[in-house]
């Protein structure tokens, strides 16, 4: 991890490094939260950051922290160095925008703005196994009680997490409360076009998860946001 740019992450980077770093639990609270729960500490002591980023799975964790938090891809192939957005870098199950002889060789997560809201919430059936649903939240809260910049993002619903375009618009510039959550997570479950299903959750079960974990995680977000003038 790089100190001076705070946000550079090797793509060999263990899990545990980043569940480790002083600088990440303090600067990248998102991305350490979501460390804790991938696994168990024996995978993570092996599985890398460029890994999870690269295998897409749609219910990992990481994928949904980097476009919460606007990372960025570098990636080396044949024809020299590119800069993949998190959001155009996962296409769908399994699949990015790497092209067969690119590597993956850096992620760049940027720091958390002072001051900003953020929560992970995901279930699954027993600690540590992959998420049946999940969300990366985060936002601002201005000094007039309003929430600003929300990003939501879903995972292990879809294909591939995805953001919540509609429900980010429905609470973006809008007072904070309970009422506000609930209608975001009603969004969030009307937005979601073809739910999951397998042996772990039907598709229902998933939409449902997708509308309670959407509300709780914008009222842990706005309660961890410090008001900015
Ligand atoms: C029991 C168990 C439980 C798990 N639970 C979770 C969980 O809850 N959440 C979660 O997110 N993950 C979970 N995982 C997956 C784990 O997090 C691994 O980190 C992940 O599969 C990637 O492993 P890896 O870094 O060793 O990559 P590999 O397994 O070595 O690689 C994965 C794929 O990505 C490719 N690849 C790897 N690195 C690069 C790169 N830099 N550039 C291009 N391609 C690359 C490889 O060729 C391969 O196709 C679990 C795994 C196990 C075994």
């Amino acid at each position: 991890m790089n100190a001076t740019t705070d946000s550079e992450i090797g793509a060999m980077t263990t899990k545990r490094s980043v569940e480790r770093s002083a600088l990440v639990s303090s600067r990248q609270p998102l991305l350490h939260a979501a460390t804790l729960l991938v696994g168990h500490p024996q995978i993570r002591n092996r599985g890398t950051i460029g890994g999870s980023m690269a295998h897409a799975d749609p219910a990992a964790e990481y994928p949904a922290v980097a476009i919460a938090s606007d990372a960025e891809m570098q990636v080396l192939g044949p024809h020299g160095e590119r800069t993949v957005k998190a959001e155009d870098f996962f296409v769908t199950y399994l699949t990015t925008a790497l092209e067969p002889a690119e590597i993956l060789i850096e992620v760049s997560i940027p720091m958390l703005a002072e001051g900003s809201g953020w929560a992970f919430t995901e279930l699954s059936r027993r600690h540590g196994d992959f998420a049946m649903a999940g969300t990366a939240i985060t936002l601002s809260v201005d000094a007039a009680g309003s929430c600003t910049d929300v990003r939501i993002v879903l995972f292990g619903v879809g294909p591939t997490a995805t953001r919540m375009r509609e429900a980010e618009q429905i609470v973006n510039g809008e007072s904070v409360g309970e009422e506000l959550f609930a209608r975001a997570g009603t969004a969030v479950a009307d937005e979601i076009t073809d739910p999951l299903a397998d042996v772990h959750a039907t598709a229902d079960y998933r939409r449902h998860l997708a509308d309670v974990l959407t509300r709780r995680g914008l009222a842990e977000a706005v309660a961890r946001a410090t008001v900015s003038p």
